[in-house]
């Protein structure tokens, strides 16, 4: 900096004695520079260093101690899930990066949030300047939330015109299931046997993978995923897919008086091992849930915002129309935003004395991120992307599954791959997939495992991935997969 300032005062000299007519000009910034070097100079330059460097580490929870941290957290917050027997302790991200306070840095392979990086500038910038000029909700005028909505419409099928902007994917999910039973008069859902939906006592209900022992909501039926590979039909038989999606039709009439309302679809079917089925399955679920008087929720939480490497939203893949369309997670990339858009004769099956308003939704911070989002995406022509290193990090795993015969299959789409993991008997390796995600988070890469039986391991980075990354993250496993 002080080479810096003293270059600025040399040349604006220099100048001068160029444009002698216009010498104020010319020497417009010399004034500011020497006070800066005059103070560096009074001060000692070590003595400056050592002050930026503090104001860096008060930054927040830059420097936050590790010890004790865990106990801290226990104690307040006793049912809040932690990865890893040794926690990772994060205090900063930039792009695929996640670093620690000690500035050890992670290769983040797992979060699907960050969809356009960690700490994007565009967005920081973007929440940053909205958040300094105005915060309000949704109930004065506001030309972000109307943008945003007419973005995502333009992204959508035109026969999908009404939005609702909401905070997370569990709100967006609930109201989908407000609005189909309001819209259809019926009480029943279906969903895939270890779906996730949400958090709320709706999307719980409508979420298998997180029921209690022996728990099952009367009104929910579940059928099996479309999985090829371990389900009851496999992927070398005829018309597998067809075989699972014909299951709706029992599901749906089990449901008995209830009628069916609607069937919760995740395209990735990512809680049940990350399925990712040929788009026939969509096809012939929508089908047949069109048949049987049943709506249809794409919940792109998992899959959408260009994950597929696609589209932006995963089921476009398939063609199919759903009723309604859920996005969540990485619309805001770490700002609290998830959104609803449905078709509007559908929501005029509430009543309009029935508000539907939530003091945070649609808010200009948050409509002001997810716009930002949408526009790196873009931009930075990610879906492409997502598409490029997808395809090779897919056939990277590939080959390490030749080699490897823990690895039982490898399935994906875009930058949302499963690495299906067995014993001997082609049974599910559970314990091998924790053992494995906990050695590579000791080699500094972060990734989960998923499915039924948690034995699928979960590769879902954000979409900035490079070849580089790929190779960081293969070359690890190959070696984990060694050791294993
Ligand atoms: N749907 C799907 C497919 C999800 O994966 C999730 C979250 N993991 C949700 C809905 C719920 O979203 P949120 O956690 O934002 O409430």
């Amino acid at each position: 900096m002080a080479a810096r300032l003293a270059t600025e005062v040399t040349v604006t000299a220099w100048r001068r004695g160029l444009y002698p007519d216009n010498a104020a000009y010319a020497a417009s910034g010399e004034q500011g520079a020497r006070a800066f070097l005059d103070a560096i100079e009074a001060m000692g330059i070590d003595a400056v260093a050592r002050r930026f460097r503090e104001a860096c580490r008060r930054l927040p929870y830059r420097r936050s101690a590790t010890s004790g941290l865990l106990e801290r957290r226990r104690r307040v917050l006793p049912r809040s899930p932690l990865f890893y027997s040794r926690p990772v302790h994060l205090v900063r991200g930039e792009g695929v990066w996640l670093f620690d306070p000690d500035d050890r840095r992670y290769l983040d392979c797992y979060n699907n949030v960050p969809v356009v990086g960690h700490s994007h500038p565009r967005v920081v910038q973007a929440v940053a300047q909205q958040q300094g000029l105005l915060a309000t909700h949704s109930r004065y005028l506001h030309e972000a939330i109307v943008e945003l909505a007419e973005r995502l419409q333009a992204t959508l099928p035109p026969e999908l015109d009404a939005v609702m902007v909401v905070n997370s994917g569990s709100e967006a999910n609930d109201l989908a299931w407000r609005i189909a039973r309001a819209a259809t008069g019926r009480d029943g859902a279906v969903v895939t046997a270890c779906a996730y939906h949400g958090l709320t006592e709706a999307t719980h209900a409508l979420s298998p993978e997180e029921w209690a022992k022996g728990e099952q909501p009367p009104y929910v039926a579940t059928i099996p995923a479309p999985d090829g590979y371990r389900g009851p039909y496999r992927r070398e038989e005829d018309r597998w897919v067809q075989r699972y999606a014909a299951h709706i039709d029992d599901a749906a009439r089990g449901l008995g008086d209830r009628g069916f309302a609607a069937i919760y679809l995740d395209p990735a079917f990512t809680a049940d091992g990350i399925l990712w089925p040929p788009s026939t399955y969509l096809r012939e679920a929508a089908r047949r849930a069109l048949a049987l008087g049943g709506l249809v929720v794409a919940d792109e939480v998992q899959a959408g915002h260009g994950r597929s490497g696609t589209h932006l939203w995963s089921f476009q893949a398939s063609g199919i129309a759903p009723d309604m369309v859920v996005m969540g997670k990485p619309m805001g990339n770490g700002f609290p935003v998830a959104a609803l858009v449905v078709r509007s004769e559908l929501l005029a099956a509430v009543p309009e004395e029935v508000e539907l308003f939530s003091t945070f939704g649609g808010n200009p911070v948050a409509c002001a991120a997810a716009l930002a989002v949408l526009a790196v995406i873009e931009d930075e022509g990610l879906v492409a992307n997502a598409a490029k290193v997808g395809s090779y990090l897919r056939q990277g795993l590939l080959t390490l599954a030749e080699r490897h015969p823990l690895i039982g299959d490898v399935r994906g789409e875009g930058l949302l791959l499963g690495v299906e993991l067995v014993d001997e008997a082609r049974g599910p390796a559970a314990g091998n997939a924790r053992k494995v995600t906990e050695a590579m988070r000791e080699r500094g890469i972060l990734l989960s495992a998923t499915g039924p039986a948690g034995n699928v391991l979960k590769i879902r980075p954000p979409l900035v991935f490079q070849h580089e990354h790929a190779d960081l993250l293969l070359q690890a496993l190959d070696e984990v997969l060694a050791s294993s």
